[in-house]
């Protein structure tokens, strides 16, 4: 059966990125013969301007009846005024709860050639190409009570609730299980079971789910650790599998590593694998519109979906595979330009990513 990918294109950079990423999977769609049908949809500022609504229904009900989601970026000045309730960025959070996307994943790729783009030196570096599987929709973020309350001395408080059940570690844990699968086969569960009750049981349901994926090694380290140990030597890292709060203070920080935020695609995955891929950039209006924008972190997002909700590995690893010649012939969009290489423009790189699909 043919699968049915929803694209979203947004706002500011969204749309010139998105026209890249569909040359390149128009491409694989014929060459590997996958039989992927397009829809589109309004979602942010677009929306809001056609319909009135950053999320109009239809786009709800599109992205349910699609496979997978690929989604550029949303929001820009433009939007800046309107009311909170109908910002752009409401959209997204609300399309994101209503599909129940609890899987987010982030890989911290850095191909050997932008070695120089980070700030750790290139031999802990280069070739670095670590997962990591935040919890999306719990933990200490979602969690009740929650507040600000005064004492009976009259000072006041704010306290928040840090808690998981089974049922929400066990989802997590089987897409970190699945992805450590399709990779290395490493897996570290990422906790504070020193301290917390909630990730001793964290740690105690990663344990029990281990026996059933005899190829994934799984190893445990408290946050602290996996912190020092990510800026330390990131490349012992496969997957790394952590709740809410850990995971959005180590993919950050992860992402980082990697020094370009124009190359790190993104995934949001639901119970059933479907997804929403999305580079994990903005929609950057400071270049909207200049054929300035670096595509490939959509480029490489429409081939996790390829991997992870489409079944099509081979497809993805072609792409990613171009992704690399293309750096290999030196062809740099201006965030990932050095001395030495060519400066191209988002059309250029989106040809090239395509040529050397072709071509390979
Ligand atoms: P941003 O990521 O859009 O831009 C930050 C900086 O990185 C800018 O200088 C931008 O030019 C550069 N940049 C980003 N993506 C690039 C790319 N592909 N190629 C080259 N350079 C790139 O973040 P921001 O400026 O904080 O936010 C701008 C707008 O995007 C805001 O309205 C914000 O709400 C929205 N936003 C949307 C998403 C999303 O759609 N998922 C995420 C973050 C921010």
């Amino acid at each position: 059966m043919n699968s049915k990918v929803l694209v979203i294109s947004g706002d500011g950079i969204g749309p010139e990125i998105t026209r890249e990423t569909q040359k390149v999977l128009d491409v694989v769609n014929k060459k590997f013969d996958l039989g992927l049908e397009f829809d589109e949809a309004l979602l942010g500022g677009a929306a809001l301007d056609a319909t009135g609504v950053p999320l109009p229904d239809i786009t709800l009900e599109k992205a349910r009846a699609s496979d997978a989601i690929l989604f550029g970026a949303i929001g820009g000045p433009k939007w800046d005024d309107v009311d909170r309730q109908l910002r752009p960025e409401k959209g997204l959070l609300q399309i994101r709860s209503s599909l129940q996307l609890f899987g987010n994943l982030r890989p911290a790729i850095l191909y050997p050639q932008l070695a120089d783009a980070s700030s750790l030196k290139p031999e802990v570096v280069s070739g670095l190409d670590i997962l990591i599987v935040r919890e999306l929709t719990g933990g200490i973020y979602f969690g009740e009570p929650r507040g600000i309350r005064t004492l009976e001395n009259g000072e006041r408080e704010g306290y928040n609730t840090y808690k998981y059940n089974e049922t929400e570690i066990k989802r997590i844990g089987k897409v970190a299980f699945e992805a450590a699968q399709k990779r290395g086969g490493k897996l570290c569960s990422v906790d504070k079971s020193n301290v917390l009750e909630a990730t001793v049981l964290w740690r105690e349901i990663m344990e029990q789910m281990a026996p059933d994926y005899p190829d994934v090694e799984l190893t445990h380290m408290y946050v602290d650790n996996a912190a020092m140990q990510l800026v330390r030597a990131p490349k012992q890292f496969d997957v790394i599998v952590t709740g809410n709060m850990f995971g959005d203070i180590l993919s950050d920080a992860a992402a980082m590593l990697t020094g370009s935020i124009g190359m790190l695609p993104s995934a949001s995955l639901d119970l059933n694998g479907r997804g929403m891929y999305e580079p994990c950039h903005g929609s950057a209006p400071d270049i909207a519109g200049e054929n300035k924008a670096n595509p490939l972190a959509m480029i490489l997002s429409a081939a996790m979906m390829l991997r992870y909700s489409l079944g099509s590995p081979e497809a993805a690893n072609a792409i990613e595979t171009a992704v690399g010649h293309v750096l290999d012939q030196g062809l740099r969009t201006e965030d990932i330009y050095s001395e030495g290489t060519q400066k191209v423009g988002t059309i250029a790189m989106g040809d090239a990513v395509a040529n050397a699909l072709q071509a390979h």
